[in-house]
């Protein structure tokens, strides 16, 4: 048996109940195949890869709160340290009722390379809880974010682990995370990021992990003797990332046509209008249905057919596996000629391979949506030096990395003879880079 497949066969064993985090850890082990096989003897030697799976620390605590009615509820809270030879742990928080340790591990997981990937000293974390803000009153929120960093901030700190917003925690959650945060400890630092700007927060976090998407796709479409400008895009989910997607594919002259969240999708033929679903969605927290009932030119249908409209660009912005075989042919009839992924993994294993089979150009969400990450670090830098950059020099920062990304994504692919294919490219010009540290850190 390789390598690869007696660590994937550990995995599989050790971790039982845990498919997200399985199938993440057998993506990324397919794609790195040549390369752990051209080192295999040295990587047995030193136990890389049993290392490599293995969370360095994963804390699990009880998250009690009390509630309008004035009942107790308990949700559980978790925080994975899985990697830390490039630098501070590094990664989101995220509440939804989903939310358990196998998933927070894909995620951590993937956050290693995807941190390694920017550039920037990030290692790879995760966390979250199984708390659903949905429909929950702000005092709500802020008492369960209180008692959810009461138990977090024994484990983080501005060099420790810097968590960040995710799924279900934008700027209010950070906001009251931070506060609780700073109460406690009597710390004023950078130990959370997303934060508003009068309190340390960075121009541009808010939509960098949409900007950087649209950035790696420009760069992959103008590679690839195509451009942005005209194309037809269809977005999965309303919430951050698929917002701000929207923003800079519409200000670089692509037409959106289609957006979602957990409950349908709305089509609008005639473009989507931004401001209407920014007020929806931002400022009532409320439901995408409701643009349909405000625009004419609209229809929404309930369920998740998103990717059966036409397009010639999907970007899935939503969640895990949202995308799966049937859409990706659906795509290919349509005549969809790229995809690039604003969530984490939201494309199934079966559909990334018809995807890549068929033509289609594919940005996994490991490069594509590093934006967010990295701007995160970047906000790490301000908050170390007091200092705020302004809106134009983050985002040429942000632009910066997003090329660095794709190039060196393309350029791992075409040294190991799979030019094109981006996911082993983006697998392996992070990994690189991580193991050459925990190559130099010894057995730890
Ligand atoms: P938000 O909570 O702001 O928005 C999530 C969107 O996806 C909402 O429209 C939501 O719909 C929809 N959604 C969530 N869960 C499901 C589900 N199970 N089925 C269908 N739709 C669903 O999250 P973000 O935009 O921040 O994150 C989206 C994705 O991007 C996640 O995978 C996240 O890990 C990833 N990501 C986010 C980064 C960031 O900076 N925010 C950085 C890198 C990756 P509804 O409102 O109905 O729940």
């Amino acid at each position: 048996m390789s390598y690869t497949d007696e660590i994937y066969a550990r995995v599989v064993e050790q971790n039982p109940g845990e498919p997200e985090f399985h199938q993440a850890v057998k993506e990324v082990l397919d794609s790195l195949k040549l390369v752990i096989d051209a080192n295999e003897k040295e990587y047995r030697a030193m136990g890389l890869l049993e290392r490599l799976v293995e969370p360095e620390r994963i804390i699990s605590f009880r998250v009690p709160w009390v509630d309008d009615k004035g009942q107790v509820q308990v949700n559980k809270g978790y925080r994975v340290q899985f990697n830390s030879a490039i630098g501070p742990y590094k990664g989101g928080l995220r509440f939804h009722p989903s939310v358990n340790q196998g998933i927070l591990k894909f995620l951590g997981f993937e956050q290693i390379f995807k941190n390694s990937l920017t550039g920037l000293p990030i290692g790879g974390g995760k966390g979250g809880s199984n708390f659903d803000p949905k429909g929950k009153s702000d005092r709500e929120v802020m008492a369960f974010c209180q008692s959810f960093m009461t138990e977090l901030s024994k484990y983080i700190g501005a060099d420790q682990d810097v968590p960040a917003g995710d799924i279900g925690v934008g700027g209010r959650e950070i906001g009251f995370l931070y506060g609780q945060y700073k109460r406690l400890t009597g710390l004023y630092e950078g130990v959370l990021t997303g934060k508003g700007l009068n309190y340390g927060g960075s121009l541009v976090r808010t939509q960098a992990t949409g900007y950087g998407l649209v950035y790696i796709l420009d760069e992959m479409l103008t590679h690839n003797g195509q451009s942005l400008a005209g194309k037809t895009v269809v977005v999965s989910g309303s919430g951050n990332v698929a917002i701000y997607a929207v923003e800079k594919a519409q200000q670089l002259g692509a037409k959106v046509v289609a957006m979602s969240d957990s409950n349908g999708y709305v089509y609008d033929p005639e473009g989507i209008k931004l401001d209407l679903v920014k007020e929806i969605k931002e400022v009532k927290r409320g439901r995408i249905k409701e643009y349909a009932d405000q625009v004419a030119s609209a229809s929404y249908t309930d369920g998740k057919g998103v990717w059966t409209i036409a397009c010639d660009i999907a970007l899935p912005c939503a969640t895990q596996n949202e995308l799966g075989l049937e859409d990706a042919k659906a795509l290919k009839a349509n005549g969809c000629i790229a995809v690039a992924e604003g969530a984490n993994m939201p494309t199934t294993r079966e559909a990334t391979d018809y995807i890549q089979e068929n033509g289609i150009m594919f940005m996994p969400g490991k490069a594509a949506n590093a934006g967010g990450v990295a701007t995160s670090a970047l906000e790490m830098s301000q908050n170390s030096m007091r200092l705020s950059w302004s809106f134009e020099e983050v985002d040429e920062k942000l632009k910066g990395i997003m090329k660095d990304i794709y190039r060196k994504a393309a350029d791992a692919a075409e040294r190991y003879g799979v030019a094109g294919n981006y996911v082993a490219g983006a697998n392996i010009a992070g990994f690189e880079k991580v193991v050459d540290a925990m190559k130099a850190q010894g057995i730890v």
